[in-house]
């Protein structure tokens, strides 16, 4: 079965001083059977690993090289962020694909890289909006998907991000219909029937229990409603109430 997960991903924000929306979120009732996951600037993850540590809180990274070390100025291995305290890594989010032009085959030999590390790659997949205007959903996120997991993908390491491009940071979300459409192609499609499929992209506390009422939609990857916990908290009671 399945495990619902909240996942925040705080992209390029936050400082020392934003620490305390972590110790909110630790103080909240535990949530969800997969749990809660802040996925904070590499900046972040040793402070917020002391902070989270034997909480229900979980870490993860935004991005990982494919090699574990070497000469790659700027990078960072999916060892180091084990070593930080990271359970996950977020791969192939559409702003990575764009502003590094990542491609699927690139994206998943960094989930090889994760697994090889021990962590649980969250792979995201979606349709830009000329995509979906052409009609090109299904067979555009299905590509990726295919393309960005690697052999050896399953349930307990990889959970995939279904997070249209034009959804993420605009405040539009796709109809119901929409998420539910592609997220029953990509159930039939994963390689493990029980992975964990996340739909992101502006869920916020007042659509995320609709959302997690459909029926293959098993949590959220969240972008800026996870940067406040009370925000953060909502979405979480949400995604445990469904
Ligand atoms: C994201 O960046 O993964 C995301 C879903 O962002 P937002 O929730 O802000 O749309």
């Amino acid at each position: 079965m399945p495990c619902k997960l909240a996942a925040g991903n705080w992209k390029m924000n936050g400082l020392r001083a934003d620490l305390d929306e972590l110790h909110k979120l630790v103080a909240m009732q535990p949530g969800p059977e997969c749990g809660v996951l802040i996925c904070p600037p590499a900046t972040l993850l040793a402070p917020m690993a002391a902070i989270a540590e034997g909480s229900h809180v979980q870490l993860g990274g935004q991005d990982c090289h494919t090699d574990s070390s070497g000469a790659h100025t700027g990078d960072i291995s999916a060892t180091m962020l084990a070593d930080a305290g990271a359970r996950y890594v977020i791969l192939g989010h559409s702003e990575r694909r764009a502003d590094h032009g990542e491609a699927s085959s690139h994206v998943a030999a960094k989930a090889r890289a994760a697994h090889t590390a021990g962590l649980i790659a969250i792979i995201c997949v979606g349709e830009t909006e000329a995509e979906r205007d052409a009609g090109r959903t299904l067979e555009v996120v299905l590509a990726q998907l295919q393309g960005s997991t690697p052999d050896g993908a399953n349930a307990a390491n990889t959970v995939i991000a279904y997070e249209p491009v034009w959804a993420i940071g605009t405040g539009r979300t796709p109809t119901l219909e929409q998420i539910a459409e592609v997220h029953d192609a990509l159930r039939a499609a994963v390689p493990d029937a029980g992975m964990s499929l996340l739909y992101g992209g502006s869920v916020k506390p007042g659509n995320a229990a609709e959302i997690f009422a459909l029926d293959n939609v098993d949590g959220a990857l969240v972008g800026g409603a996870s940067l406040k916990a009370v925000d953060f908290g909502a979405i979480i009671a949400a995604l445990d109430a469904a």
